[in-house]
C-alpha cells in the first residue's frame, strides 16, 4: 500500500514475446522495478492473455496488445516468418497506442524494455523518444554466438576464438546448418539488427556463472545482467510477496497435489522429469523414457500434445504412489521440495537456471535452440549435471543411458 503512494521514478512499459520462456524473465525483471519505485506494464498479446493464468497479486499491470492472432494465437503449425511479420505490424501499432494513451496521464512510459526477439519496439522507442533496453533470455554464450553468427553473415568458423572448448555440436541450432530451423534462425538474427543501439542489452544471467562470456558479449553491447529471475524468495528472501512466478500459460489442475505426494517421499529419491513448455517428444523416445523411469519414483511433466505419444496402457497401469504424471507442475516448487533428487531436463535457459539457484542436480537430453549449448556447460563448464548419452543414428537415449545416467548423477545427501 506505501509502495502505491510513494512518487515513482518512471514507467517501465515491457514487450513480451508469447511464450512462456520469454514472458516470466521479464514479469520478474519488472517485480524487482517495482519494489525500486517504478510503476510497470507488462504486454501480452490477446490469445496468450485471454488463456494465462496470472496470480492477481502481481503488481506489474497488464496490457493486451496484438500480434495479429487474436482468436487462434500463433500455432506452431504456421510460418514463423509470417508470424514476425504480423507481429512487428500489428504489435508496433498495439504498443504505439498504449505509448500514446499513457502520455497524457498521470504515468506516462518513461522506458521501454523488450524481448530482443522484437527489435521493432527500439524503432518505436526512438519515434517516442524513450530510452529502451533489450531483454536478451539466453545466456551470455548463447547470445555471443548468435551475435557472432550474425556477424559473419550466417556463418561459423570452428573453433570459435576465446571459447576454443565448443564443439559443433555444443551450438545452439540456431547457427548450425539444419534447414528445419531456419526461420528460427532468422528470428535469432534478427535480434543483432538494431541491438548496438539499445541503451542496454539485459541478460537474464548472473556475472559469476557467465563472467567470461560476459566480457566477451560486453565488447559489442553494453551489457547488464539482470538475474537469475527466479523469485526473490528461493534466493535473497528480500521480497516476502515475491514467491512464486504469478503467471503460467498453462493449467495445473494437479499442482496441489504435487507437495503432498512429494512429502510422503524420503529426501532426495524422486526423478522429476519436465522438458519445458514445447516438449516434442517422439514415441520411441518416451516408450525409452518409461521403462527407465518406472524404476525410480518419479514426477514426469507430459503435456496435453505429448500424452497420446506414451506407451499403450501407461498411465493405466502406473502404480500412482510411485509415479507421478501430470500436464504442467508448479516447477520451482516441486524443484525446492527435498524430496527431489535429481531433475531430468532438455536444458531450456529457466530450467537450467532454476535448478542452479535451487541445488539440484540435472540428468539431460537436450534438444534443440539453445538447450545443446546450455548442457555442455552444465556438464563441462559448471559441473553440475550428467548428459544422457543417445544413439549417434537415431538420435534416441535408450533405456539402459537413461537408467545409468539418473542413477549416477549424486543425489542429495541427507
Ligand atoms: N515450467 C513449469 N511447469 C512445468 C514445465 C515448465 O512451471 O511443468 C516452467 C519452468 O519453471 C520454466 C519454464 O516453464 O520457468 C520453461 O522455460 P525453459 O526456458 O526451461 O524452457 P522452454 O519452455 O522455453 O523450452
Amino acid at each position: 500500500m506505501e509502495m502505491e503512494m510513494e512518487k515513482k521514478r518512471g514507467h517501465v512499459l515491457a514487450v513480451t514475446f508469447p511464450s512462456q520462456g520469454h514472458i516470466t524473465p521479464i514479469h520478474q525483471f519488472c517485480k524487482r522495478l517495482y519494489q525500486k519505485s517504478f510503476k510497470t506494464t507488462l504486454t501480452l498479446t490477446t490469445s496468450i492473455f485471454n488463456t494465462i493464468h496470472i496470480d492477481p497479486s502481481s503488481p506489474v499491470s497488464i496490457a493486451r496488445i496484438s500480434d495479429g492472432y487474436d482468436n487462434s494465437g500463433f500455432s506452431s503449425g504456421g510460418s514463423v516468418l509470417d508470424f514476425l511479420q504480423n507481429f512487428k505490424t500489428f504489435g508496433s501499432k498495439s504498443v504505439a497506442d498504449i505509448i500514446r494513451k499513457h502520455q497524457t496521464s498521470d504515468d506516462p512510459i518513461t522506458c521501454i524494455v523488450y524481448d530482443s526477439f522484437l527489435p521493432w519496439a527500439l524503432d518505436l522507442a526512438r519515434e517516442f523518444g524513450l530510452p529502451a533496453a533489450a531483454f536478451f533470455t539466453h545466456s551470455c554464450s548463447v547470445n555471443y554466438i548468435n551475435y557472432l553468427f550474425y556477424k559473419n553473415q550466417g556463418s561459423l568458423k570452428l573453433p570459435i576464438q576465446d571459447l576454443t572448448f565448443l564443439e559443433l555440436q555444443d551450438l545452439p541450432t540456431f547457427v548450425t546448418p539444419d534447414v528445419s530451423h531456419l526461420a528460427y534462425s532468422e528470428m535469432v538474427l534478427q535480434q543483432f539488427t538494431n541491438f548496438d543501439k539499445a541503451d542496454f542489452i539485459l541478460v537474464n544471467t548472473f556475472q559469476e556463472l557467465d563472467l567470461h562470456e560476459e566480457m566477451l558479449l560486453s565488447k559489442v553491447c553494453p551489457v547488464l545482467t539482470i538475474g537469475p529471475t527466479v523469485p526473490s524468495m528461493y534466493l535473497d528472501q528480500q521480497i516476502k510477496s515475491d514467491n512464486d512466478y504469478d503467471l503460467n500459460l498453462f493449467d495445473s489442475k494437479e499442482a496441489a497435489l504435487c507437495t503432498t505426494w512429494l512429502n510422503t517421499k524420503p529426501q532426495g529419491s524422486v526423478v522429476y522429469i519436465a522438458f519445458g513448455s514445447m516438449a516434442q517428444m517422439s514415441s520411441v523416445q518416451m516408450k525409452e523414457l518409461a521403462s527407465a523411469v518406472t524404476n525410480f519414483s518419479f514426477m514426469w511433466v507430459v503435456g496435453a500434445s505429448e500424452e497420446e505419444n506414451l506407451p499403450l496402457g501407461f498411465l493405466e497401469t502406473l502404480d500412482k504412489d510411485k509415479g507421478l504424471v501430470l500436464k504442467w507442475s508448479p516447477q520451482l516448487q516441486v524443484l525446492s521440495n527435498r524430496a527431489i533428487g535429481c531433475f531430468m531436463t532438455h536444458c531450456g535457459w529457466n530450467s537450467t537456471i532454476e535448478a542452479l539457484t535451487l541445488g539440484v542436480p540435472m540428468v539431460f537430453m537436450p534438444q534443440w535452440m539453445d538447450q545443446p549449448m546450455n548442457a555442455k556447460y552444465i556438464q563441462d563448464v559448471w559441473k553440475v549435471g550428467v548428459r544422457v548419452k543417445a544413439e549417434k543414428e537415431s538420435g534416441i537415449a535408450k533405456r539402459e543411458e537413461i537408467e545409468f545416467s539418473i542413477g549416477s548423477d549424486g543425489r542429495r545427501e541427507e
